[in-house]
């Protein structure tokens, strides 16, 4: 049925460049545009509209525009953008594709996260070649071709392990309607809507309602839709972001101001977590009012006993199973204290992944999480910007917590802070994770304190240091800054079987996660830190690079080079993640008694990756 409208759109264009349409499949894009404000929670009202399209069988994918100049976020401080996501294909992208994969459990890549900066690039590339045959190059038609030829280039690719492009494209535009820098996006859609045709075209936007002296007020959502009336595109569905949900006669006033039906204008209020948020959109129809809408006349496939669509074989995708998470999440009431002691920990996107792995840990664990952040320049006493009452309150929280988690980070500010928490937490027998730079930080402790290494360093910190145990990887660039790390999925091979990483993982012996680091364990001390009992059980293919250590006759001491936070799914909390929490409430080992020596009963738990090609086979050093 779909087809014969995509055939029928190609006929009335008189050309084939209906950028819905290829070998006979048929992409349904819906656009999501935001107005009024930013930090509206956008990223969550759209993977949200995915949930409900998924559980209707439909497979999603999604797109992010960011309207900026940077080529990627690798280079952006988590101050003022949060934290650098990073894909499997080694993209360090925005942190909404977080939220894309985490939500509708999909594997996106960097060519998903659209920048300002990768399109100009590519348009001057171009440019320079003579590609453009005299011509004079300009915003339009050359880039706003060239942002429609990126969404459809990228809109078909799979992200589901199942074969055959997807059914719906989500498209994300960055930033509020009316800012300078995404008017060309807006030109570029209004073009991409007239060639993809009615059929093929949804435009969601999502807008603020504030609820002043009890009353939601319309205004800042009437002036943002006229905003996208004058850039040329008129949305079908409004979803209204608020702090209660909106009332008829708001809705009434909204449907009239921005001519969408009544029933179109969605209320997203506050929910007790953000697992409702799927529901709270389903039980105002939009599943049904969005595939029944003549204009967009999306289909979801009919569910066959025989066979059932892709995305219903995902257990992640029933509505029920939403609830119950949801419900699980509400209900958990025994609290498990988790201390972050971090470097930017004064900005609470800065861990978004790390801290959205921890919540679904401790969801499967039936545990509420409470997480204490803790500075880590707070912990250093000799610090001249460190107060003695700062230092007392930061040594208290340490103190109170169940466990320790210290997140990745680049720079040598807070250093010392960190080391004082591993120490504790080796020393006392306190729970301890640590990721990337946590784990360098475990291994400068263990050198200066058990080895007597007073010294002991990483390279990035003191250059100069006798015993660099932590060094600069050989193939890193240290002059380019934007993507040049060590980056994306990477296999781990867990050998020994006593470790704690081989139950974590289920005893599989190949396990592949994320990567974002310059630096690595300098293979020299290996030896040294193994026999005082910090093993590697962890390593890459070649066994140059330790990927994980574990401290033997401590609960939990438990340390990786990787990025665990980035493969955590809601209903799939990342191994690490949930063995760390049991670990702190002294469940752990009756969790692996339980399981024949597994954190899970039945089969194995991490897949090989999406794409073969991305988990990198290390280049010999
Ligand atoms: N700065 C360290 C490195 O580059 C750690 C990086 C990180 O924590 N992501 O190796």
């Amino acid at each position: 049925m779909s087809k014969l409208r995509a055939n029928e759109s190609c006929e009335a264009l008189g050309s084939c460049e209906n950028p819905a349409y290829r070998d006979g499949h048929v992409m349904k894009y819906v656009v999501v545009t935001g107005g009024t404000l930013s930090g509206l929670g956008k990223g969550t009202t759209i993977s949200s509209i995915g949930v409900v399209l998924k559980t209707m069988g439909l497979r999603v994918t999604s797109i992010k525009i960011d309207p900026y100049l940077n080529v990627d976020a690798g280079t952006m401080s988590p101050y003022e953008h949060g934290e650098v996501y990073v894909l499997e294909d080694g993209g360090e992208v925005d942190l909404d594709l977080g939220n894309y994969e985490r939500f509708l459990n999909i594997t996106l890549t960097k060519d998903h996260n659209i920048t300002s900066g990768k399109i100009y690039e590519k348009v001057i590339r171009r440019e320079r070649k003579g590609e453009y045959l005299g011509k004079t190059v300009q915003v339009v038609p050359h880039v706003t071709n060239a942002i429609q030829n990126w969404i459809k280039s990228v809109a078909f690719r799979s992200v589901d392990k199942c074969s055959g492009a997807p059914d719906i494209c989500l498209i994300e535009v960055g930033g509020t309607v009316g800012d300078i820098e995404s008017a060309v996006y807006l030109e570029a859609l209004q073009q991409f809507f007239c060639k993809a045709g009615e059929d093929n075209f949804c435009l969601c936007h999502v807008s603020y309602v504030p609820i002043v002296c009890g009353e939601p007020k319309t205004k800042p959502t009437q002036h943002s839709v006229k905003e996208l009336r004058q850039a040329g595109l008129r949305p079908d569905f409004l979803f209204c972001r608020s702090e209660l949900p909106i009332n008829e006669s708001a809705r009434a006033k909204i449907a009239l101001f921005s001519q969408v039906p009544h029933s179109h204008v969605i209320s997203v209020h506050n929910v007790s977590n953000v697992y409702r948020v799927p529901m709270l959109i389903e039980e105002q129809s939009f599943g049904e009012l969005v595939c029944r809408v003549r204009k967009l006349g999306l289909v979801a496939p009919s569910p066959s006993p025989e066979s059932p669509p892709a995305s219903l074989q995902d257990p992640t995708f029933s509505m029920s199973r939403w609830e119950s998470l949801a419900d699980k999440a509400d209900s958990a009431s025994n609290p498990v204290r988790i201390g972050i002691v971090g470097k930017y920990t004064g900005f609470g996107d800065s861990y978004l992944s790390v801290v959205k792995a921890l919540h679904h840990a401790a969801v499967e664990a039936d545990l509420k999480l409470d997480i204490v952040w803790i500075e880590s320049t707070d912990l250093e006493q000799q610090n001249t910007k460190t107060t003695p009452a700062m230092y007392r309150e930061a040594v208290a929280k340490l103190e109170s917590v169940d466990g320790v988690l210290c997140p990745g980070g680049f720079g040598d500010r807070g250093i010392c802070g960190l080391e004082a928490a591993a120490e504790y937490c080796r020393t006392h027998s306190v729970p301890f994770f640590g990721i990337c730079l946590g784990m360098q930080i475990a291994i400068i402790e263990f050198c200066r304190n058990v080895l007597g290494l007073e010294d002991a360093n990483s390279e990035e910190f003191d250059p100069h240091s006798q015993h660099k145990v932590v060094v600069f990887m050989p193939e890193v660039n240290a002059d380019i800054m934007g993507g040049t790390m060590r980056l994306g999925n990477r296999a781990t091979i867990i050998r020994d079987k006593k470790s704690v990483a081989y139950k974590l993982y289920d005893q599989q012996p190949v396990i592949y996660e994320r990567h974002r680091h310059r630096y690595e364990v300098n293979l020299d001390f290996v030896p040294a830190i193994e026999a005082h009992g910090l093993k590697f059980t962890g390593q890459d293919e070649r066994g140059q690079r330790m990927e994980i250590a574990e401290l033997q006759g401590h609960p939990f001491y438990f340390a990786v080079q990787y990025h665990p936070e980035f493969t955590s799914r809601p209903i799939k909390p990342n191994p690490c993640f949930l063995g760390f929490i049991l670990a702190a409430k002294s469940r752990l080992s009756a969790r692996f008694e339980e399981h024949s020596g597994r954190l899970r009963a039945g089969s194995t738990y991490l897949e090989k990756p999406l794409n073969d090609e991305n988990s990198h086979v290390e280049a010999t050093k």
